[in-house]
């Protein structure tokens, strides 16, 4: 398989060589040049290598179809150490529950820093260690973190060989477990570095170094953000799982619900969609930072400025843009490389916008793809949170209530499930606001906050965050 640009660069490349990169040469981002089919023969062949042989099988069964550079054998011993009971807590790997109805919750936050970015980010670790290692190379990720990012990549790449993570955080402005979750790591190859500043200080210097070229080459600074490719096709996987576990034939469809902020989780549902998978819709659920939402009611897209960014009590979710978006817009466009760099290189990043209101490829998107769209308040969030405890003795986070509210506004007859991308006790105070008391606490955790704590303090500025790097760096 080989990968193309969204902006039309002419070069052809190979998953590894993705892998450690990031944007590709133009500015664009890659996609495989087809979707593979999965046809019924084969969609049962998956059904059954789920039921018998468990999810890190079926992991390696839709993996294999993208990767080529990787012998099979290692590509099958890669996602068994990744995808295990001990990390995730169960065999299921991301159970599917009943809620209401055809409501379902599929659980994808059960991995050790209890969001579902370590569904994509502990795969990542084991590629990266297992890639470096072929190239007798090393990397070391700076990254910016408001909270989940930063600790799932912490995570996964602790104790990881020829690796080192660099963390900026705001400082002070984490929740008090999300603190704890990443500073108590004792890992020598993990650094977490404290910001004082906001959230867009902490990106700004990983953007300032990733421009100093030479720094960059010297130190082999990359990233893991979610425009990584590997990141999105590992994500893939589980909307096959989830679909496998809520039908018995394969003539049966089921709808996703996604909270969304960055389009990589709901994007991979569409990649799952496009290899054949029967999803009817996939719905995108956004907080108050409603973009998406905008672009699925009104075919307009306009990114915001951070003085229109709110922040809100489903955090991960406060996006002003769209990382991935630029992915299923090519797809929209019928992969028109010309007419996506015009949309992103000249309307977002010159005039913040672009409008396909009058497009006929705009009615694609609900009718040829499937997707539709909704919008969740702070009061929707406790309201769900409240209703889903009181009715159903379940307790949700904020993002998976954002998607609760929106998915009950789109059912049909086929099952919905909505992906449930963290849970409560990372949010504990809105849960307390929502039901006046606590929410659980895996034991696992109890007393995290308290355990030595392992992080610099630095004023916003670039010069010192290198020295920093160089000096870790021997
Ligand atoms: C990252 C995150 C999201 C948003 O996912 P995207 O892939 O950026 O759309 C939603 N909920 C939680 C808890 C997250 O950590």
């Amino acid at each position: 398989m080989l990968y193309l640009s969204t902006r039309g660069h002419a070069d052809r490349k190979r998953f590894c060589d993705i892998l450690l990169e990031g944007l590709a040469p133009d500015g664009g981002l890659y996609l495989p040049v087809e979707y593979p089919q999965i046809d019924d023969a084969k969609l049962s062949q998956l059904r059954e290598t789920l039921a018998n042989k468990g999810y890190a099988a079926l992991a390696f069964e839709i993996l294999s179809l993208y990767i080529d550079d990787i012998p099979a054998e290692d590509l099958r011993a890669l996602c068994a150490k990744t995808y295990t009971r001990e990390v995730f807590g169960s065999d299921a790997i991301v159970p599917v529950r009943q809620l209401d109805g055809v409501l379902h919750i599929e659980a994808l936050s059960n991995g050790p820093t209890l969001a579902f970015k370590d569904m994509a980010m502990q795969l990542l670790g084991n590629l990266f260690e297992y890639e470096l290692a072929r190239r007798n190379e090393e990397l070391n990720i700076l990254g910016a973190t408001s909270g989940d990012t930063g600790s799932a990549a912490e995570y996964a790449m602790r104790g990881k060989k020829g690796v080192r993570v660099f963390m900026t955080s705001p400082h002070g402005r984490m929740s008090p477990f999300q603190q704890a979750q990443m500073f108590s790591l004792q890992d020598e190859n993990i650094h977490n570095i404290a910001i004082e500043g906001v959230f867009d200080d902490c990106q700004d210097i990983v953007k300032a170094v990733s421009n100093d070229h030479t720094f960059k080459a010297r130190y082999k600074i990359g990233t893991v953000n979610s425009i990584n490719w590997a990141r999105l096709l590992a994500q893939v996987v589980y909307y096959f799982a989830g679909y496998l576990q809520a039908t018995r034939s394969n003539d049966q469809k089921v709808s996703f619900t996604v909270p969304s902020g960055n389009f990589g989780n709901i994007c991979a549902g569409h990649v799952a969609r496009q290899m054949g998978l029967p999803i009817a819709k996939l719905v995108v659920a956004t907080n108050e930072n409603d973009v998406l939402d905008e672009f699925f009611r009104t075919g307009v897209y306009q990114v915001r400025g951070s003085a229109n960014t709110y922040e809100t009590s489903s955090p991960s979710m406060d996006i002003s843009k769209a990382s991935n978006f630029e992915r299923f817009v090519f797809d929209l466009v019928g992969r028109d490389g010309v007419r996506t760099r015009q949309l992103f290189a000249e309307g977002v990043a010159k005039a913040g916008k672009f409008d396909l209101s009058t497009d006929p490829a705009f009615e694609d998107a609900a009718g040829k793809y499937g997707f539709v769209s909704g919008k969740s308040t702070h009061a929707d969030r406790l309201a769900t949170i409240k209703d889903t405890f009181e009715r159903f003795d379940q307790m949700i986070d904020t993002h998976t209530a954002d998607g609760v509210k929106v998915a009950r506004e789109h059912l049909g007859a086929e099952p919905m499930l909505v992906l449930e991308t963290a849970l409560p006790i990372k949010f504990a105070a809105t849960i307390e606001e929502a039901l006046g008391r606590q929410p659980d606490r895996p034991a696992k955790f109890n007393g995290i906050e308290d355990l030595p704590k392992r992080v610099v303090v630095m004023p916003s500025d670039v010069d010192k965050v290198k020295a920093f790097i160089a000096a870790n760096c021997r």
